[in-house]
């Protein structure tokens, strides 16, 4: 494709994974936008665009309709649209593109926790199969203190009951977002949420103050002290040893991450468990990346 037949608006994201997924844009900016860690929509008002138009950037690619066979629904939450509008979004796509197999989207536990079992299911029958999960952590007080909106509780219900009905979650936990005073119960309670959620994916990125450290600190509802790199590590071995996963694909390769994980939890605990006690006690031998991004 030479000329790019829509235009978004930006800032736009999207996981990794999806890099090589049509992004249609069916809301805009993130109707909660309060995570204390998070710029990544503070420049939008929260938008649920308008069926006509997401309709016409849908039609825009049907020249490549048969190229087409994965979509991610941007920007931040579109799920807290009616399940009603969506399923006319997912149909209209599976009516587009012919060879189309997956559609995802970002999610909060809240979302799905607003929606019914039988709306997710429709939701699931119509195409859409895959959810990225901010959880960031499972542990209720730092939940608070970076106005998650969520709790230990109300994440394992939303996680659960769109795996009940065969949607996928890739969940992602973020290492060292409730600082000092917080570590232990923050790696403890994120283990205890994917052990009893046991995700397809999961993956871990470092905290990274986007607009620096003193903008973090005062979002955060407490006392943040930042952990050294040691301490991270410290915290990624809590986490890693409460961790009982039975298959779940674990990613810790984030531009963020200086430690490299990747495999399969269960069956790679204990190489993971090794690899970060290097990083802990020698790190010149654990052959650690220099970190390459300053943002999210
Ligand atoms: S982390 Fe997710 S829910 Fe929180 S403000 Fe950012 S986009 Fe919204």
């Amino acid at each position: 494709m030479n000329h790019f037949p829509i235009q978004y608006n930006e800032p736009l994201f999207r996981p990794p994974s999806e890099a090589r997924s049509l992004i249609i844009q069916i809301t805009l900016g993130c109707s909660w936008n309060k995570c204390s860690f998070c710029e990544m929509y503070t420049s939008k008002q929260f938008k649920a665009r308008k069926e006509e138009a997401i309709f016409k950037d849908i039609d825009a690619f049907i020249p490549y309709a048969n190229q087409i066979r994965r979509v991610f629904l941007a920007d931040g939450d579109p799920l807290v649209l009616s399940t009603e509008r969506l399923l006319r979004i997912l149909t209209k796509l599976k009516n587009t593109f012919p060879k189309l197999n997956r559609i995802s989207t970002y999610a909060s536990p809240s979302n799905l926790a607003r929606k019914s079992e039988s709306e997710l299911q429709e939701l699931y029958e119509a195409g859409l199969t895959l959810l990225y999960v901010g959880v960031e952590s499972g542990d209720s007080q730092v939940l608070e203190c970076i106005q998650k909106g969520e709790t230990f509780e109300t994440t394992i219900e939303g996680l659960n009951k769109s795996k009940s009905v065969g949607m996928n979650s890739s969940v992602m936990i973020i290492n060292g977002v409730g600082g000092q005073e917080l570590t232990h119960q923050h790696a403890i309670n994120s283990a205890k949420v994917l052990n009893e959620t046991q995700p397809k994916y999961a993956s871990t990125l470092v905290l990274t103050a986007h607009k620096g450290l003193e903008h973090y600190k005062n979002r955060y509802q407490g006392n943040f002290i930042e952990l050294t790199q040691q301490e991270l590590f410290i915290e990624m071995r809590t986490f890693m040893e409460h961790l009982e996963l039975q298959e779940t694909i674990f990613r810790s390769d984030h531009a963020s991450n200086n430690l490299i994980l990747k495999g399969i939890l269960g069956r790679d605990k204990q190489l993971f468990l090794d690899k970060i006690e290097t990083a802990i006690n020698q790190p010149e031998q654990a052959n650690l990346r220099p970190k390459m991004y300053e943002g999210y």
